[in-house]
C-alpha cells in the first residue's frame, strides 16, 4: 500500500505530538483557536521589527508551545543603515544604484522610493534586539542569514507581490547579520540561519566567527534552516564545528533531489525538522511529513504511541523521540569539541525551564 500525500502529512497521536518541535517556523498571526489545537512545540521566527513584536506575544501566551526568535531577516536588511547619520535618498541610492544608473535603472528607483521608509540605524537596532532578547531569557536570535537571489519587492504584504530588479548587497548583508551573530554569542543565544544560494560566503563567515570568538562560540548552536548546502558541504561543516545543526523542510528541501542524501549523511544527533510556513495549522501538517521522510530515510520508526525514555534503550528510540531530543540539544548550547568532555543528554526537559542545563551533565572528567 502506497503512502499518500495526506498520510505522510497527519498529525501523530495526540501523546506523540507532545514531543514534536517544528524547528523553524512564522505562525505570527495565528488567532487563539488555532494555537490552541496546536499540541507540539515551535521555534517561532521574526523577521524585522514588526513581526518581533508578534512573536514576543505569541510566546507570552504561550511559553510552552512557543520558543522565540528575534531577527533581521536577510529580505529586511535594506531598511538599515550602516553608517550615522545618512539621508534616506543617500542610503537607498548606495545600496541599489551604479554610479552612473541607466534611466531604466532611474526610474525603477523612484517608483520604489516613495514606499520605502526611512532607514533605520544598525547601531540603533542592535541595543533594541539585545533589551528585547534579555527581556526574554529563553530567546534566541533568528531568522537571521544570507540570501543572494532575493529580488527587493515593491510592497512585502501585497499580494500577488511584484519584485524590482534590485537586491541587497552582499556586503551589506553580511555587515547586519554579522552584528547579530555577535550579539548572540554575547548573550550565549542560539541561532536561526537563512541561506539561500550563498553557501560559501555562509560557511567563511561562520568559520570567521568561530576563529574571533573561539570557545565562546561552542556555547550557541547555529541552525541552518531549510539548509542549501550540498551533501558534502554540509558534512564538511559539520565535521569542522560541532554547534551546528541541519534542518530540514518540506518546502525547501523535499523539492531539491540531494535532500535523502544530505539527510542521510548528517549525524544523528544534528537533524531537526521543521515547517518554515505562517499558517498554524500548515506548520503541524508539514513538520510531520518531514519527520515521517526523515524516519524512513534514517530507518527510524515513528512512534505510534509515548513511552518513557527509562522504557526504551537508545538504538531502539524512534524518530520523533530522537528530533525532540536534537531540538533539546540545539537549545541548551554548550558543545563540546570532539576529544573534550561531551555534554550528555539527561532529558526530557520542559522548553519553558528557564535553567535548561539543568537536564545535561558533563560526561567523565574534562
Ligand atoms: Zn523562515
Amino acid at each position: 500500500m502506497s503512502t499518500s500525500e495526506s498520510d505522510l502529512r497527519a498529525p501523530f497521536s495526540q501523546d506523540v505530538m507532545k514531543h514534536v518541535v517544528d524547528a523553524h517556523c512564522h505562525p505570527t498571526s495565528a488567532t487563539d483557536e488555532e494555537m490552541q489545537k496546536i499540541h507540539s512545540k515551535m521555534f517561532v521566527m521574526s523577521m524585522h521589527d514588526q513581526d518581533q513584536r508578534e512573536v514576543k506575544e505569541l510566546a507570552t501566551k504561550y511559553p510552552k508551545k512557543v520558543v522565540p526568535f528575534f531577527g533581521f531577516h536577510p529580505w529586511f536588511t535594506h531598511f538599515i543603515s550602516l553608517k550615522k547619520p545618512c539621508s534616506k535618498e543617500e542610503h537607498y541610492n548606495s545600496l541599489f544604484l551604479p554610479d552612473s544608473p541607466t534611466s531604466q535603472q532611474q526610474e525603477e528607483f523612484d517608483a520604489l522610493y516613495a514606499a520605502l521608509p526611512e532607514p533605520i540605524f544598525l547601531d540603533d537596532i542592535i541595543p533594541s534586539l539585545r533589551a528585547l532578547l534579555e527581556s526574554h531569557p529563553t530567546a534566541h536570535v533568528g531568522e537571521v542569514g544570507l540570501d543572494k537571489i532575493f529580488r527587493v519587492s515593491h510592497d512585502y504584504y501585497v499580494s500577488p507581490r511584484t519584485m524590482t530588479t534590485f537586491n541587497i548587497p552582499m556586503d551589506h548583508q553580511i555587515a547586519v547579520l554579522s552584528a547579530q551573530l555577535d550579539l548572540a554569542v554575547e548573550l550565549g543565544r542560539n541561532v536561526s540561519m537563512h541561506s539561500v544560494r550563498a553557501q560559501l560566503q555562509t560557511v567563511e563567515l561562520l568559520k570567521w566567527h568561530a576563529a574571533k570568538h573561539k570557545e565562546r562560540w561552542n556555547r550557541i548552536s547555529i541552525q541552518m534552516h531549510s539548509c542549501g548546502l550540498s551533501p558534502q558541504m554540509w558534512k564538511d561543516l559539520e565535521r569542522k564545528m560541532c554547534n551546528v545543526f541541519l534542518s530540514v523542510s518540506v518546502l525547501v528541501n523535499k523539492r531539491s533531489s540531494s535532500y535523502q542524501e544530505l539527510i542521510k549523511g548528517c549525524s544523528d544527533n544534528r537533524i531537526l525538522s521543521e515547517s518554515d510556513m505562517n499558517q498554524a495549522d500548515q506548520c503541524v501538517a508539514l513538520t510531520c511529513e518531514m519527520i515521517r521522510t526523515v524516519g524512513e530515510i534514517k530507518q527510524w520508526e515513528v512512534e505510534n504511541d509515548w513511552v518513557g525514555d527509562d522504557e526504551v534503550e537508545e538504538p531502539r528510540w524512534g524518530v520523533v523521540r530522537r528530533l525532540e531530543r536534537n531540538a533539546q540539544l540545539f537549545l541548551a548550547g554548550n558543545h563540546m569539541p570532539k576529544g573534550t568532555t561531551q555534554v550528555r543528554y539527561r532529558g526530557p526537559i520542559n522548553f519553558d525551564d528557564q535553567d535548561s542545563d539543568a537536564a545535561f551533565t558533563d560526561d567523565g572528567a574534562p
